[in-house]
């Protein structure tokens, strides 16, 4: 389904050759479908050129296990911007948003656990179990947390440890800061500004898994006349004689014209692979040069043949129970256990004890899966991008981080481990090989208050145009950055639509 909707390579020369467009897109995330829909709706030819076999980039859906439908990166939705839901109809366009029946459940060795959720009065009670303080605290400002270190602030607010810790970890999503470090909560204040159907901070599953936003959205460009087409790399953005944009050179070769290009690429590839240096300013380009693509994220899409089943909250075998729809943190029960796991990455060694968040989507959603069985997605922390004990490379060395995590989870959910049917493997090196993402990092550019706002991606060029005429960023890297947003996407259409509009005038 997801190969099929679109032109590949076969009838990409006719399609793009011989005709010179107003506006190119390089790549075909949600965040490059966005921008390209809004450009054909303001009456612009537009391309989409997506250099893998399906579309959607990190929002991507793939079936590589039969009946198991992965989402193999971004696994929750809370960000996408209203406006571009409504604007771009996604619903008619097949979106369909599942709110989970709790939002948070951290289980712990000792048999407690804390099931976070919708109801103020519930969550009073669960938080109770641990502190009664705690629980009169907890719906706090969150925007207190901008500058300060996480440590800091949860200290403050808070005195349960799993509190803390099931809070902090909001914080630490895709980063190799510290929580002790100031300004680490900005990542947590990142994921708290969400929504979903007007629900604040409200992360939901979708159905069919995230590719299924980006098959939306591709549905609305190509309603509104945008060409997407895949297994389409570009290799360079070609620039003209007065230094403006003049289109892209794919791969095997053809030339595609236009005025206008876009780059959904992270800032990183776009400025350091594409564009030929010797038309960069030297300080612009060191700044791309030297921004921080760290990560250490490692994910794990598994199949499993049964629920996992807590120790501490006991149900049925078969019977989904609202914390198999909640976001799970495993391995999460103090500030001091992320502290530690993150402290094994700077020495270089994977974490010894991975801070998990586990997602089961098919626990609402019978598309994904065979009945019975289900999809489990694993966003695991910490992985260096080289560890200094082995390499990515050794499948040895990649099966023993998989039965790492695995083994940790049974300590929570006894019988997990044997479970698994087979399961998708994708450290630092693997996001940047498959999906593009310099360094690993999932936020196209680490989320540090050094580079957000005027600073994404470099001082001086947070408006999406760039040092070349003609060339736009609208991917990640640039403001307000990473996750399933859309906002960059929409922000860099609208520039280039005035833009497109001065220059036809
Ligand atoms: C493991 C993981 C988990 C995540 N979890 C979540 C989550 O649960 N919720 C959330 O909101 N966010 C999450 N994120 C972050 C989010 O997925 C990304 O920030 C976002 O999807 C990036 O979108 P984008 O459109 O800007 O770029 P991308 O999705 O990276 O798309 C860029 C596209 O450009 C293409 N491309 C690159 N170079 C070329 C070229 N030369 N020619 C042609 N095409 C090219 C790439 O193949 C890719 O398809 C996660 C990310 C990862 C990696």
């Amino acid at each position: 389904m997801w190969r099929r909707s679109f032109s590949n390579g076969v009838s990409l020369t006719r399609t793009l050759k011989g005709k010179k467009w107003d506006a190119l897109v390089i790549g075909g995330g949600h965040n490059g479908l966005i921008a390209a829909a809004y450009l054909a709706r303001g009456g612009l030819s537009v391309a989409v050129l997506e250099r893998r076999h399906v579309i959607g980039g990190a929002a991507v859906t793939e079936e590589l296990i039969p009946g198991f439908k992965f989402s193999r990166c971004s696994y929750l939705q809370s960000l996408l911007r209203p406006s571009v839901i409504r604007e771009l109809e996604l619903k008619k366009h097949g979106l369909k948003l599942l709110k989970p029946i709790a939002t948070s459940f951290t289980p712990c060795l000792d048999g407690l656990y804390l099931l976070l959720g919708f109801d103020d009065q519930q969550n009073n009670s669960e938080i109770s179990k641990f502190s009664k303080r705690d629980a009169d605290t907890y719906p706090r400002d969150f925007m207190d947390i901008l500058l300060s270190p996480t440590t800091k602030i949860l200290n403050k607010w808070f005195e349960s440890d799993v509190l803390k810790a099931t809070v902090a970890a909001d914080a630490i999503t895709g980063s190799m800061a510290s929580i002790h470090a100031p300004g680490s909560g900005y990542v947590l204040l990142h994921h708290v500004m969400g929504e979903t159907d007007g629900d604040r901070n409200l992360w939901s599953h979708v159905e069919g898994g995230m590719g299924s936003v980006s098959l939306a959205i591709s549905k609305a460009a190509t309603k509104a006349g945008a060409h997407i087409l895949v297994n389409t790399e570009v290799s360079q953005i070609m620039i003209g004689d007065s230094g403006e944009v003049d289109g892209v050179l794919l791969v095997d070769g053809t030339r595609v014209h236009s005025s206008f290009v876009l780059s959904n690429a992270t800032p990183y590839k776009t400025f350091m692979g594409l564009v030929p240096r010797d038309v960069l300013p030297d300080d612009f380009l060191r700044a791309i040069k030297y921004s921080d693509y760290h990560s250490g994220v490692t994910k794990i899409n598994v199949a499993v043949d049964k629920l996992p089943q807590f120790h501490c909250f006991k149900s049925s075998q078969l019977e989904v129970g609202p914390h198999h729809t909640a976001t799970v943190h495993i391995g999460c029960e103090s500030m001091e256990e992320i502290g530690s796991a993150c402290q094994d990455a700077w020495n270089g060694l994977p974490s010894r004890r991975p801070v998990m968040e586990m997602t089961i989507p098919s626990s609402l959603d019978k598309t994904i899966s065979p009945p019975g069985k289900h999809v489990v997605s694993l966003f695991t922390q910490y992985t260096p991008y080289k560890p200094s004990d082995g390499s990515w490379e050794d499948p040895t060395y990649r099966e023993s981080y998989g039965q790492k995590c695995f083994s940790l989870i049974d300590e929570y959910a006894p019988g997990f481990s044997s479970s698994v049917i087979g399961y998708d493997l994708l450290t630092p090196p693997d996001l940047e090989r498959e999906f593009g993402l310099t360094g690993g990092n999932i936020f196209h550019g680490a989320m540090g208050l050094d580079s957000l706002f005027l600073m994404r991606p470099v001082k001086g060029w947070s408006g999406y145009r760039t040092p070349v005429r003609g060339l736009y960023l609208c991917g990640s890297g640039s403001h307000p950055g990473g996750g399933v947003m859309g906002a960059p996407g929409r922000n860099a259409a609208h520039v280039v639509l005035q833009d497109f509009k001065k220059q036809s005038r």
